[in-house]
């Protein structure tokens, strides 16, 4: 099945650096439209949960620590080809391998705190949009 949805998350780097409106409005510009969008705070435990798949990597960790040290936000975003082109749109896990012009070459500090998530595949796309929002949020 294919779906034309994917989700991300502007990581606490980039709100802390006060970067989350040039980064929603690439996003924007690029083409998506904003489904449903909301500021949180992640506990450790829930960012825990959220990269459960990574649990037996080494930065496990530390990437939970990181994830839970300020807010974020969360959103849901629509286009044709979402989650491909999101990718593109955002850039390298490490930003030092980023293509130019991409979110993370433009914004990202370190391969943890690299600015943005973006979803790897429409499955993931729709458990992470529901780990964050309900049916009634999305619009
Ligand atoms: P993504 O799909 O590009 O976000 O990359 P992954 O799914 O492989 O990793 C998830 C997140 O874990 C990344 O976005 C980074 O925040 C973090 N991460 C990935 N690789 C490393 C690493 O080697 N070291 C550290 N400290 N963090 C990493």
């Amino acid at each position: 099945m294919t779906t034309n949805r994917t989700f991300t998350m502007v990581k606490p780097d980039a709100v802390e650096s006060g970067n989350a409106g040039a980064i929603l409005k690439m996003i924007e510009e690029g083409g998506f439209r904003i489904v449903a969008l909301k500021k949180t705070l992640l506990t450790k435990e829930r960012a825990g949960e959220f990269y459960e798949v990574h649990a037996a990597r080494p930065f496990y960790n530390d990437l939970c620590a990181y994830m839970s040290s300020g807010p974020i936000y969360a959103a849901i975003l629509e286009k044709d080809n979402a989650v491909a082109d999101f990718r593109t749109l955002i850039g390298a896990t490490n930003p030092a391998n980023a293509a130019e012009g991409t979110i993370r070459k433009l914004f990202a500090k370190s391969i943890e705190a690299n600015a943005v998530h973006g979803s790897d595949s429409d499955e993931n796309a729709a458990i992470e949009g529901s780990f964050f929002f309900s049916k009634t949020d999305q619009f």
